[in-house]
Parts: structure tokens; C-alpha cells; sequence
């Protein structure tokens, strides 16, 4: 059906634009739950660790080779704002926890799809919305329940949870060694109270295999020494960061110099090379061995800066300079007749290295290592790509697990037991809600019946399998995706944080929710065209993208209309 189809169904519109186009009641509920679904069928086939890739091409050319839901929903082009909302879910997973983007998405899509039956079976969307929010927050009482603590000191299980948030994601093969180093990366910048995987670099290297790959406990700049007279490497260097140039800026002598003889034209170079001179002389007074300067390095500068034996590189990205400070034990100084001895950091070694035909400045054996980096080596580029989503993916739950200290078992074992729990809970609540909470046990089937789908067993054997070992009380029992048993996922070192799951069903629990409370969607006139891109079409259902495209940065307040309009 049309828009203009469904708007010739609706009420005259007297107070809107002509242009605007309107649709209510279960069109505009069918069209954006419709949306919704279509989101997350898109990404359904990537989950798990035999989920398939997905190759994203742009309209310039750019490909992206990747399983990861958040990257897929970020480089398609979707413009439904009901889309959106779901889209937003898998951001939201990302920014709090850094993997769980397609099963939240999943998850989100099939709240929709279950919500929609019960509308069919006319369950008032009110009704669904609150058995879905009692469930939730059953879900949540339930996870925690459930969680096995872990402590810092358990290193076994922190390499499976970095494992299994990686696979699935092109490193598979040298799962053993890249969890080791995501464990080291994000152990060697936690503090006692707090950790910032920030602190990590991901520094990637096209060229050599994945079992080159290797941490650093330093920084790594991507530069050269910017003189060939510079030494390459200075042990126990004195490091001198300086956000600034070693330069005579134009700008800095703004009157204009008119040269009437040779003479006076020399007079003024020696001028300049003597302020250089003196730049060079107060680091090197200072007790520098190595300079990072955030801006140029003069040629003469640069000269001197040779003769003193000085190793310098010029324009350090300021995050790198930031990097270096908290490394060394440095200070990031402004102007160069600022910088004194206690302001240069310390470094057992500074080296520049071949890395991949490129050279770069590792800077190590630093006095706090509370920055590290990981090289990421694979044969191309996308292999390297895929696989810094898949090592970030894999800091991000190590992180998590490390400030939270609770997991649960993967591989559809936590879905499958809040599954029975909540039956059992929908009983106590009665009413038509009843069945909201038993509608949202059943979605929850979508985790466990994808993984078999995925890995090419029968769903739905697979369930029965499932919820027999649970019902026996084996309640760490999921899926192998690689030999389809059912197991002890813990044994099997299936396991992922806590808040993977809780976050995921929360913000997914939230945007269907926001969905179904939305019974009225007023789209201004100007809107381009009425369709979606080519890209994404057959993503879409037929009809359901429309018009209201350019509602997606308003949608907030759109929950709050559809609840007035119906009288939510
Ligand atoms: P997400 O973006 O949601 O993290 P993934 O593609 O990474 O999606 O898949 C995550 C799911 O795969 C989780 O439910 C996790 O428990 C499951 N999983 C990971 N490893 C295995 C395994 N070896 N066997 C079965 N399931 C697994
Ligand atoms: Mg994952």
C-alpha cells in the first residue's frame, strides 16, 4: 500500500501542510514495526562464530568486508527513522560494552515481530509495552542470578571471554595468540580502580600474517626521524615534548625587511639561525636525547638539532604527544624557553623500526606503560580491518569483565534459561500482559535458534535440546556453533560479560517499546523523494520506508505524540 493509500484512509487534514503525508493507527504501527524487522534480519545471518560476512560497498567504491553488527548498520544507508531507532540500539551496545551489536538489533527485531502477532490477536500495543518492560526487568533480576564471578586474578577466564567476543570475526585461527594479547593490552592499562581501553592503540599493519601480530608496552609513532644524521636509536632517553614549532613563524616577524645590501640580507639570516640555534641549545641544555614537536622542524633546526645527537620527529599527532606524556612520565610543553629538565619524560629505549615497510618510533621500556600498543599484522587490508573490529570488540567485554567481575555462559545458554524462567514468571502476571511476558520469552528464542540456523543445524532441534539440558538444571548448557552439541559452556569456554547481555536486552527491550507506542506518524512536506536508496531497498519491506525520512532527528519526541494521539 502507498502512502497516499493508507492517507486516503485517514482523517481529512485540515491543520498540516498539504504536502504533509500522515498515517495512523495499525498502518502506521504495521509500517514501523515492518521497518524494525528489517533492520535486524539484515544482520541475523552474521551472528555467531559460523555467521556469514557481509560485503558493503559504498558509492564511491570503499569496500568493507565485515560480521560486525554495528559497522553493517553504520555503512548502509538507512533512512526510516523507525529503522533508526533500532539502529541506535546497536550504538548504544557498542559505546556501553563494545560487542553484543547484532544480537541487540536481533533481539530488538524480534520483539517486533513477536509484538506484532499479539496486535494481530488485538493486544492493545499498551498492554505489550508493559508485559515487555515487566519482563525485562525480570530479565535483569534473573542475569544477575545467574552470573559467575570472576577476579581479576583469572586469567583463564578472561582469554575465553576475549576469544569469544572474536569469533566469528577473521581471527579464528590465531584466536589463542590475540587473546593473550587483549588480556596483557587491557591488563597492563587497568589501574586499581579504573581501566581505559582507550589507553590502547590498535596500530594496523598490512604485510606478514596474523602471528606476527605483537603488544607493545610503549607508544608507537607513526614517523621518522626527520634528519638522516639522527641517531635511529637512543638508549635511556630523556624525552622532551613540545607542542609547538622549531621554527621562525612569518607571523612572528611581521615587519617587513627591506634588504637594501647584501650584507643586511645576511645579517638577518644569521639573525634567524641564531634564534634556531638558541631553540636547539635550551633542549639540549634541558637534558633532551629525543624531541616529539607537535609542529615543522626548521631545516637549520633540524641541522643542529643533528650535531647535538639528537633524535627528533615533527608533527606528533597531539593524541600521540598525550600518549607520550602519560607514558614517560613527561610534561607536553607550549613554548620552547618553557621547557626545563623536569619536564622531559624517560624511556628506556627509543627506536625507529621497520613496521611493514613503514618506519615508526617505538617508544619503550617506559616507567608507566599505562599506554600500550598492539600491531595488528594480516595479508590485506580488509583482513587487518576486520580484525581491529574484531580485537576491539574482544577489549571492550575483557574491560567490562574486569570492572564488573560477572559472566554468563554464551552460545544461547543465558537466552535459553531466561526463556523458561519468564514462562514461568508470565503465569504469576496474569492477564493479557500474561501474554507480552510470554511473547517476550519467546523472542528471546531468536539467540540460540539463530546460532543453530547459522552454523547449519536444525533450529529446531536444537531448541528441544536446549531446553531439556535447562529443565534437568543444566543451566549453563548452550550450543557449540563448531560441533552443534549442547554443552557446558563454561567447559567449553563459551562465555561473555554480563553486561553484554543485560545492556542488550535493555536497549532492545527500549526501542521496541518506543515503536510500539507510536500510533501516528506526521511527516512534514519537504521531504526528497519518497523512496529509499537502491542500496538498501531490498532491505526494506515493500512500502516501508517512505516518506517520513526526514522525521529521523525529531524521533524523539515522536514516542511521546503517538502516545497522546492514542491515548497511550
Ligand atoms: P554480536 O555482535 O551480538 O556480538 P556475534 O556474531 O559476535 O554477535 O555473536 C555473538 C553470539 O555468538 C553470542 O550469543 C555468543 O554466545 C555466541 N558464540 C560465540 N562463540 C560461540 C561458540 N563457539 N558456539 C556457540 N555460540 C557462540
Ligand atoms: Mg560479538
Amino acid at each position: 500500500m502507498t502512502m497516499s493509500q493508507r492517507m486516503q484512509q485517514g482523517q481529512p487534514m485540515i491543520i498540516l501542510g498539504e504536502d504533509s503525508q500522515r498515517t495512523q493507527g495499525k498502518d502506521a504501527q504495521s509500517m514501523n514495526i515492518s521497518a524494525g524487522k528489517a533492520v535486524a534480519e539484515s544482520v541475523r545471518t552474521t551472528l555467531g562464530p559460523k555467521g556469514m560476512d557481509k560485503m558493503l560497498v559504498a558509492s564511491g567504491g570503499d569496500v568493507v568486508v565485515t560480521n560486525d553488527g554495528v559497522t553493517i548498520l553504520g555503512e548502509m544507508d538507512i533512512d526510516h527513522p523507525a529503522a533508526n531507532m533500532v539502529v541506535e540500539v546497536s550504538e548504544t551496545q557498542e559505546d556501553e560494552v563494545g560487542d553484543g551489536t547484532t544480537t541487540a538489533v536481533v533481539v530488538a527485531g524480534e520483539l517486533l515481530e513477536q509484538a506484532e502477532e499479539l496486535i494481530d490477536q488485538d493486544v492493545h500495543p499498551t498492554t505489550i509495552v508493559q508485559g515487555y518492560r515487566q519482563a525485562a526487568e525480570q530479565t535483569k533480576e534473573i542475569l544477575n542470578e545467574n552470573a559467575i564471578s570472576v577476579s581479576e586474578e583469572d586469567r583463564d577466564t578472561l582469554l575465553q571471554i576475549a576469544e569469544t567476543a572474536m569469533t566469528g570475526k577473521g581471527a579464528e585461527a590465531s584466536k589463542d595468540l590475540l587473546s593473550e594479547l587483549v588480556v596483557d593490552a587491557v591488563t597492563a592499562v587497568a589501574d586499581d580502580d579504573s581501566i581505559d581501553t582507550d589507553n590502547v592503540s590498535v596500530e594496523k599493519v598490512v604485510g606478514g600474517s596474523i602471528e606476527n601480530s605483537e603488544l607493545i608496552e610503549g607508544v608507537i609513532v607513526d614517523k621518522e626521524r626527520v634528519h638522516e644524521n639522527m641517531p635511529y636509536m637512543v638508549e635511556d632517553a630523556n624525552v622532551a615534548l613540545f607542542d609547538g614549532a622549531l621554527e621562525i613563524r612569518e607571523t612572528e616577524i611581521d615587519t617587513e625587511v627591506n634588504v637594501t645590501d647584501p650584507e643586511q640580507l645576511q645579517q638577518f639570516l644569521d639573525q634567524e639561525e641564531a634564534q634556531l640555534k638558541e631553540m636547539v641549545d635550551t633542549l639540549a641544555d634541558a637534558g633532551a636525547d629525543v624531541v616529539f614537536a607537535g609542529d615543522g622542524i626548521d631545516d637549520m633546526a633540524q641541522h643542529y638539532l643533528a650535531e647535538e645527537g639528537i633524535l627528533a620527529v615533527r608533527r606528533a599527532k597531539s593524541s600521540d604527544l598525550t600518549n607520550l606524556a602519560r607514558a614517560t612520565g613527561g610534561n607536553v610543553v607550549g613554548t620552547i624557553d618553557d621547557i626545563g629538565a623536569e619536564d622531559l619524560g624517560f624511556a628506556g629505549s627509543v627506536a625507529q623500526k621497520d613496521v611493514g615497510g613503514d618506519e615508526r618510533l617505538f617508544v619503550e621500556d617506559v616507567e608507566d606503560a599505562k599506554s600500550v600498543t598492539l600491531i595488528l599484522r594480516g595479508g590485506t587490508e580488509h583482513v587487518v580491518d576486520e580484525l581491529e573490529r574484531a580485537i576491539n570488540d574482544s577489549l571492550g567485554v575483557v574491560e567490562t569483565t574486569l570492572l564488573d567481575g560477572n559472566v554468563l555462559p554464551g552460545g544461547g545458554a543465558s537466552e535459553t534459561e531466561l526463556s523458561l524462567h519468564l514462562r514461568e514468571f508470565a503465569d504469576s502476571v496474569g492477564g493479557r500482559e500474561q501474554l507480552a511476558v510470554e511473547a517476550f520469552a519467546e523472542a528471546l528464542d531468536i539467540i540460540p535458534r539463530t546460532l543453530a540456523e547459522n552454523a547449519g543445524l536444525d533450529p529446531i532441534d536444537s531448541l528441544v535440546d536446549l531446553r531439556k539440558q535447562h529443565d534437568d538444571g543444566n543451566i549453563g548448557d548452550g550450543l557449540d556453533a563448531y560441533t552443534g552439541e549442547v554443552i557446558g559452556m563454561e567447559e567449553d569456554g563459551v562465555v561473555e560479560p554480563l553486561r553484554v547481555k543485560t545492556q542488550a536486552i535493555e536497549s532492545a527491550t527500549e526501542a521496541a517499546v518506543m515503536i510500539l507506542r507510536i500510533d501516528d506518524v506526521i511527516a512534514a512536506g519537504d521531504l526528497k523523494g519518497g523512496s529509499t536508496d537502491d542500496d538498501d531497498g531490498d532491505d526494506m519491506p515493500a512500502g516501508g520506508p517512505g516518506g517520513p525520512g526526514g522525521m529521523g532527528g525529531g524521533m524523539g519526541g515522536m514516542g511521546g505524540m503517538g502516545g497522546m494521539g492514542g491515548g497511550m
